[in-house]
C-alpha cells in the first residue's frame, strides 16, 4: 500500500496543475477564431483575470475564441512570476527536461491550430510607457498600458497590417481612458531587425514566425487589478471586432462593472457534485469538510482560475494570486444512497439535489429519512437533526461559511448499519483532480468505522 501511494505522488508531481483550454462560440466558414492567452507569468493579474472573464462572463454569439486563461497556473497560485523561469522566454528553444516543456508544447500546438490567425497575449507591465523619458515611473523602458507588435507586417493572408491594427487598438482605448495619464501607446518591438535577444524568444514571435497575427496587451502594474483587466477588456474587445466576432457579457465595461465581475461569489463544486462550497466573503477556515476515502477527490469552480490545492495539513481554495479559505478535511466512505432530498422551506416543501444553495426567510425542516441522520453544521440538538425547525437565531454563527455569518451546511449521513442500496448516478463532466493527495492511512481507518457520508446542501438566511 505504502509503495503505491508514493507512486501516485510521483505521478502527480510531474503533471502539476495544467493550463485551461475552453472554447467559447462557433468557428464559422470564414475561420474567425481567435486565441487568447492569459497567465504566462504568475504575477499577473490584469492579464488572466481579463483572460478568465471572457469565459465566465461572455457569450460569442458569432465566431469563436479559444481561451487559455491560466498558462503558468502553477505559479499564479503560487503567487510568483515562474516556478521555473519566465515561461516567455522559453518558445525559440526548451530543453526537454525543464519542467516547463509539456506546457510549452501545450501552447504551441493551440498557436498552430490552423483555424486560429489570431493570437492576443495578454501581459501586466510596469509602469506606463512614454515615447520620451517623462518620469521614473513614464519612460521608454516602461512597458505598462501599450500595444505591442514584434513588426510591422507579418506574412499571413489575415490581418497582415499588424501596426495599423494596433494602432487603432491604441485609438480605441485612448477614447475609454479612466485617467489622461493611463493614455495607451504602439510599441513596435522590431525583435528580427534590432535582433532582441528576450523577444526573440517569446511567445508572440513564435507566432509571426509561423505566419499568424500576434498582438501583446499590457496593462499598467501601476493601476488596482479591475483597472488593469478593464483596459485588457477594451483592447481584446476591439480585436474580437476586427476578427468580425460579435458577443454579449454579463457586465458593463465600466471600471465598477469590471470590479464586480470579479468579486463575485465563487461557486466550488467537490467530488462529483457531493458538497457545493458557495464563497461570499468566505471564513478563513472551513471545518471537519468531508473528504472520500473510496472516490476521485476532484472539484469544479465557477471559472478557470480557481484551484485546489494540498497544503500540509490543510488544503486551501485560490482563486488566482488570492487565497479564499482553508479546508480542513474529515474523511469519510461516501455512500450513493441518495442525490436529492427533501426540505421544508417556510413551510414548503421542495425537493433538492445535493451540492445547491437554499435560499431560507424565516426556517426551514428536513423531513428524516429511514436509515439516514442529518447533521446541521452549528445547530447542536443531538446526532440526528431532522424534523426539527430551524430558524437563523438558533445558529451557532461561528459555524457559518461566510464572514457575513448567513450560509450554513446541512450534511446528510447513512447510519452504520443501513446498508442502503447505493444508487448509479449519471457521469460528471468537467471535475479536476485535486493533486498530489495521499490519504492518510489512520484516516482511512477511522473513516471505516464512522457513519457515510451521503451529500450536503447549504441554507442561506435572508
Ligand atoms: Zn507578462
Amino acid at each position: 500500500m505504502r509503495l503505491f501511494l508514493s507512486i501516485l505522488v510521483f505521478v502527480n508531481v510531474v503533471f502539476a496543475l495544467e493550463f485551461s483550454v475552453k472554447e467559447n462560440g462557433k468557428s464559422l466558414d470564414d475561420n474567425n477564431t481567435v486565441l487568447i492567452l492569459g497567465g504566462m507569468q504568475g504575477d499577473e493579474p490584469g492579464g488572466f483575470h481579463a483572460a478568465s472573464l471572457l469565459l465566465s462572463d461572455y457569450n460569442i454569439t458569432k465566431g469563436k475564441i479559444i481561451v487559455a486563461p491560466n498558462l503558468a497556473f502553477e505559479s499564479i497560485i503560487a503567487r510568483n512570476r515562474g516556478n521555473f523561469g519566465d515561461l516567455n522566454r522559453k518558445f525559440a528553444y526548451i530543453d526537454e527536461n525543464d519542467p516547463d516543456f509539456h506546457t510549452i508544447e501545450r501552447i504551441k500546438k493551440l498557436i498552430l491550430d490552423p483555424e486560429v490567425n489570431m493570437v492576443i497575449n495578454l501581459h501586466d507591465g510596469s509602469g506606463f510607457y512614454r515615447p520620451q523619458y517623462e518620469s521614473k515611473d513614464k519612460n521608454p523602458n516602461r512597458w505598462g498600458n501599450t500595444s505591442i507588435i514584434d513588426q510591422s507586417e507579418v506574412n499571413s493572408t489575415k490581418y497582415a497590417d499588424l501596426e495599423n491594427i494596433a494602432k487603432e487598438a491604441v485609438e480605441n482605448i485612448n477614447k475609454a481612458l479612466i485617467k489622461e495619464e493611463h493614455q495607451y501607446h504602439l510599441k513596435n518591438t522590431k525583435t528580427q531587425e534590432s535582433n532582441d535577444k528576450d523577444m526573440l524568444k517569446a511567445l508572440t514571435y513564435f507566432v509571426v514566425s509561423n505566419h499568424k497575427a500576434a498582438f501583446a496587451n499590457e496593462a499598467s502594474k501601476n493601476l488596482p487589478t479591475h483597472l488593469r483587466v478593464y483596459y485588457h477588456l477594451l483592447a481584446v474587445e476591439y480585436y474580437l471586432k476586427k476578427a468580425n466576432i460579435e458577443f454579449q457579457r454579463t457586465f458593463d465595461l465600466t471600471p465598477n462593472g469590471v470590479y464586480n465581475a470579479i468579486e463575485k461569489p465563487l461557486e466550488v463544486k467537490l467530488f462529483n457534485d457531493k458538497i457545493l462550497l458557495y464563497l461570499d466573503k468566505p471564513a478563513n477556515a472551513i471545518n471537519f469538510l468531508p473528504f472520500p476515502i473510496n472516490q476521485a477527490l476532484n472539484y469544479k469552480a465557477s471559472n478557470e482560475i480557481t484551484a485546489v490545492v494540498l497544503n500540509s495539513n490543510s488544503f486551501s481554495i485560490n482563486y488566482g494570486n488570492r487565497l479564499q479559505t482553508r479546508l480542513y478535511p474529515d474523511y469519510f466512505e461516501f455512500s450513493n444512497a441518495l442525490d436529492s432530498v427533501e426540505v421544508i422551506v417556510d413551510g414548503k416543501n421542495i425537493k433538492t439535489n445535493f451540492a445547491q444553495k437554499i435560499m431560507v426567510k424565516n426556517n426551514f425542516k428536513i423531513p428524516s429519512i429511514a436509515g439516514v441522520r442529518v447533521n446541521v453544521i452549528g445547530f447542536d440538538r443531538g446526532v440526528d437533526e431532522s424534523d426539527i425547525l430551524i430558524s437563523k437565531n438558533q445558529m451557532q454563527s461561528r459555524y457559518s461559511l461566510d464572514k457575513k455569518r448567513k450560509i450554513y451546511r446541512v450534511e446528510f449521513y447513512e447510519l452504520k448499519n443501513a446498508n442502503l442500496a447505493d444508487q448509479v448516478f449519471e457521469k460528471k463532466n468537467n471535475f479536476k483532480e485535486i493533486k498530489k493527495v495521499s490519504i492518510p492511512a489512520k484516516a482511512i481507518e477511522k473513516a471505516e468505522k464512522k457513519d457515510k457520508f451521503i451529500g450536503m446542501i447549504l441554507v442561506e438566511f435572508q
